[in-house]
C-alpha cells in the first residue's frame, strides 16, 4: 500500500525532516520469483534438465514501491518477510531504492513470500504462489504504521495480503489527508464492498475488471462499458489499463470515460507494466496533484510504456534520468 501528496517543492524539506516524515508513500505485499526454463513443462512425477535459472524480486506491492522510487519518490513499505535467506536481499534492494522499512518485519517460522515459476520455449508456464509472511501481515502490523500513512499522500494497497489489513489501511488513510488507490490484484470475484467505498482510485487491468465485472474487456469499447459497472458498484474513480492500448478512466463526478492512448512501441517484455503504470500513478498524483487526471493518467501510461521495452520487471523500471523532461 501507498501514500503520496505532497507538491514537488516541499519534497525537499519532507526528506530533510527525518526518517518518519520521508514515508510519502507505503506499499505492501513482497515476493521472491525463482524462474526456471526448460524446453517443455514436465509431466508429474518427471524431473527434467533446464536450461537457465533466474531469479526475480516482486510481489505486486515491492514493485509499484520500487518504480515510484526510481521516478524519485519518497517511499516506504508496511510489509511481512520470512526470517529466510532471501529477507535480507530483499532489505536490501527496498533499501537501494531508499524505500523506507521501518515497517517491513522479519517473521521467524515463516518463509518469505515465493513465486515458483516454470517457462517452456513455447512460452506455456506453470506458477506455484507461496504467500508465507504475506499472509500474516496483521491489522496490528498496519496500525503500527497508522503514524506514517496518515501522513502519506498517497496509499497504495493490493490484494497480496489479508484483505482486513487492507481495509485497515485504507481506513487510516481517510484520517489523514492521502489519497487511497487499490490496484485490484491478483484479481478477484467476490470483492468487500468497503473496499469499493474506502478507495479513491480503483485500478485494474483487462483480467481483473472481467474478473470483477463478468464481462469481456478486451477492447477500449468494453473497457468504457466496464469502467461504468465498476462505477455502478460504487467506485469513486476507475482505471482499466489496456496494455498496448493505454487505459481508460472515469470517475463518479465525470461518468464519461476518457481514453488514454499510449505511444507505439516494440515490447520487449511487458512484465510488470501493471507495476510501472501504478508506481507512476502514485508518483504523479503525490508531486504533481495540480495536473488533471488525464495527462496524470497519460504520464503513467508513457512511464510504462518505457518498462515493456527492457527485460526484466523491477530492472525494466525507468529513472527520472531515464525520461524526457517533459515528464516532470
Ligand atoms: P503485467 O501483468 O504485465 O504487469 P498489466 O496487465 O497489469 O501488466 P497492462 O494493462 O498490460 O498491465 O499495462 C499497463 C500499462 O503498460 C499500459 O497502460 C501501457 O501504458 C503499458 N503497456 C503495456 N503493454 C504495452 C505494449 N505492448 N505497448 C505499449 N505500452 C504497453
Amino acid at each position: 500500500m501507498v501514500p503520496g501528496g505532497y507538491g514537488s517543492s516541499s519534497r525537499k524539506v519532507i526528506v530533510d525532516e527525518g526518517v518518519c516524515n520521508l514515508c510519502r508513500r507505503v506499499w505492501h505485499g513482497i515476493q521472491k520469483a525463482s524462474l526456471t526454463f526448460t524446453q517443455r513443462l514436465p509431466r508429474p512425477g518427471e524431473t527434467l534438465h533446464g536450461t537457465e535459472f533466474r531469479k526475480g524480486f516482486g510481489g505486486k506491492g515491492a514493485n509499484q514501491c520500487v518504480a515510484a522510487a526510481k521516478l524519485g519518490a519518497s517511499t516506504a513499505m508496511v510489509a511481512r518477510l520470512g526470517n529466510d535467506s532471501f529477507c535480507q536481499d530483499f532489505l536490501c534492494i527496498l533499501k537501494n531504492n531508499k524505500i523506507n522499512t521501518d515497517h517491513v518485519h522479519i517473521t521467524n517460522g515463516v518463509s518469505s513470500g515465493m513465486a515458483q515459476i516454470t517457462v517452456a520455449e513455447s512460452g506455456e508456464n506453470t506458477i506455484v504462489i507461496v504467500p508465507g509472511a504475506n499472509s500474516i501481515l496483521s491489522v496490528a502490523d498496519v496500525q503500527q504504521a497508522s503514524e506514517m500513512i496518515k501522513m502519506a499522500n498517497v496509499v497504495v494497497c493490493q490484494f497480496e495480503t489479508p484483505v482486513e489489513t487492507t481495509i485497515e489501511a485504507l481506513k487510516i488513510t481517510k484520517e489523514g489527508e492521502g489519497i487511497a488507490i487499490v490496484n485490484a490484484a491478483p484479481a478477484i470475484t467476490n470483492l468487500d464492498p468497503l473496499v469499493l467505498k474506502l478507495s479513491d482510485i480503483f485500478c485494474v487491468n483487462e483480467s481483473e475488471a472481467e474478473s470483477l465485472t463478468g464481462m469481456q474487456v478486451q477492447s477500449v469499447e468494453e473497457a468504457v462499458v466496464a469502467v461504468g459497472k465498476l462505477l455502478d458498484k460504487g467506485c469513486k474513480q476507475v482505471i482499466i489499463t489496456l496494455g498496448a492500448s493505454g487505459a481508460v478512466f472515469a470517475s463518479q463526478d465525470n461518468s464519461v470515460p476518457v481514453h488514454v492512448p499510449t505511444k507505439k512501441v516494440k515490447p520487449i517484455d511487458s512484465t510488470g507494466a501493471g507495476d510501472m503504470f501504478v508506481g507512476g500513478l502514485a508518483f504523479y498524483l503525490a508531486y504533481y496533484p495540480e495536473l488533471p487526471m488525464k495527462e496524470i493518467v497519460k504520464r503513467s501510461c508513457e512511464v510504462a510504456t518505457v518498462s515493456v521495452q527492457k527485460y526484466g520487471t523491477q530492472t525494466s523500471f525507468p529513472t527520472k534520468d531515464d525520461l524526457p523532461a517533459e515528464l516532470f
